[in-house]
């Protein structure tokens, strides 16, 4: 008897798998190899920063009121008492038409309110004039004008670019609290399968699949585990699935999740005891993608269709893992595009189009089946048409979600 499964909106299979993501837990690693991964706790300003008062220009520190009345014409002379640069600290404290010559970075000294930027003054050696006033504290950073004491620069859960990296060398952080990242097994079912090494065979076709999810977890900076391609035999797929479970945070299979003669996963989740949390969903293509949990653990059974495997991954699996450690932003990234071409297939599911955006335009990339691989190649972006209307047209606005982008968006896209 072939099993009816009841269709779940998308947003709604996302939200079942966000709540039953488990966390981690943290570990520190070096500053240098922090990159990429989701931070524990909250970054805060341990010093103000600039941590004092210094000058943004090389040029001369000098006081601000000895400056008042200079022009073209009546040219105010200053007298040079010390120099410095960044690093280091003057002794000297600024007295009337004084300067200190200053390096860019240097503390301004004693005395000084002002700097007066080299191109701002003529002559030359121990002395040098001015044309214009200066106010006080023109030309000067201010301690604490980029943070203050005690400010939050990055939220927990946020992820570590560059940027953040600045931010925490800034504040002294040799080690940096980060999410332990999920280590998943990946399995790949189908008898027809064969290893990327070997030559074609009839009824065979190379396993895409694995190989693929290995990309998607590795452009994610999540280790993983491979348990190979198995044929489809109950016995053999339960003992594997197993094994992966014990041995990982997460497994994803690919295949044998429909409701064919050689689809065993339903079965596999029924042996394992796991929770199946939806076994149907209202999109194209991977309507039969599959997500089990079970002991803190997730098991994602993806379609074997090229794209639907892609897809499933991209929208599940994705948020799951990044859920798993605390990311603030774990779906993709989304925005609003023009479609470049027509699409008028009647579609009651919502569908995911690989498509290729330019900034503006979104178009199809090309042969558009849930067994495509050319166009999972071709696209850099998931064109999403929702359900139950009669089709779209060039110039259209459409949703699109955006691949590859390293920080993803706080909210499913609305
Ligand atoms: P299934 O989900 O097992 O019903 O497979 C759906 C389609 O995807 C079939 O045409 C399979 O041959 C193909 N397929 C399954 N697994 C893979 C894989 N790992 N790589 C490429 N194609 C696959
Ligand atoms: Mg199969």
């Amino acid at each position: 008897m072939v099993e009816i499964r009841k269709p779940i909106p998308v947003s709604e299979a996302v939200e079942r798998v966000i709540a039953r993501a488990e966390k981690t837990g943290t570990e520190k690693v070096p500053l240098g190899e922090s990159t990429g991964r989701i931070l524990a706790g909250p970054v805060r300003a341990t010093h103000p920063v600039p941590p004092f008062d210094r000058s943004p220009y090389d040029g001369f520190a000098v006081r601000s009121q000895d400056t008042k009345g200079a022009s073209g014409d009546s040219r105010i002379l200053f007298r040079v008492i010390d120099e410095i640069g960044a690093g280091h600290v003057s002794e000297k404290t600024v007295g009337e038409r004084e300067a200190v010559r200053i390096m860019t970075g240097a503390p301004i000294p004693d005395g000084a309110d002002a700097v007066v930027m080299f191109e701002q003054t003529s002559g030359e050696g121990a002395g040098f004039t001015i044309r214009k006033p200066f106010d006080p504290l023109e030309n000067v950073s201010l301690k604490g004008e980029d943070l203050e004491e005690g400010e939050e620069v990055v939220p927990a859960g946020a992820f570590i670019h560059p940027g953040t990296i600045a931010v925490l060398a800034t504040f002294g952080y040799a080690e940096v609290e980060v999410a332990r990242r999920p280590v998943v097994g990946i399995l790949a079912t189908g008898t027809e399968l064969l290893y990327v090494s070997e030559p074609l065979a009839p009824g065979k076709i190379r396993n895409s699949n694995g190989p693929m999810v290995m990309a998607q977890l590795r452009r994610m900076g999540i280790p993983y585990r491979t348990y190979g391609a198995q044929a489809d035999d109950l016995d053999s797929v339960v003992q594997t699935v197993e094994k992966a479970v014990a041995e990982t945070d997460a497994v994803i299979t690919t295949g044998g999740v429909s409701v064919g003669d050689y689809d065993f996963l339903p079965a596999v989740y029924e042996r394992l005891g796991a929770d199946v949390l939806f076994n149907k969903v209202a999109m194209r293509p991977g309507s039969v993608t599959t997500v089990a949990a079970g002991g803190g653990k997730f098991l994602f059974g993806l379609s074997g269709n090229p794209s639907a495997c892609f897809t499933g991954f991209e929208l599940f699996v994705r948020p799951a893992l990044l859920r798993m450690m605390g990311a603030r932003k774990p779906f993709l990234p989304h925005t609003k595009a023009v479609l470049g071409e027509d699409f008028t297939k009647a579609n009651p599911f919502t569908r995911f189009i690989r498509a290729v955006y330019d900034g503006k335009t979104a178009s199809p990339a090309g042969f558009n089946k849930s067994n495509a691989v050319s166009s999972i190649a071709r696209g850099n972006a998931l064109i999403v048409l929702p359900g139950g209307s009669r089709g779209f047209r060039k110039g259209d606005e459409v949703d699109v979600l955006l691949l590859g982008v390293e920080e993803g968006s706080p909210g499913w896209m609305k």
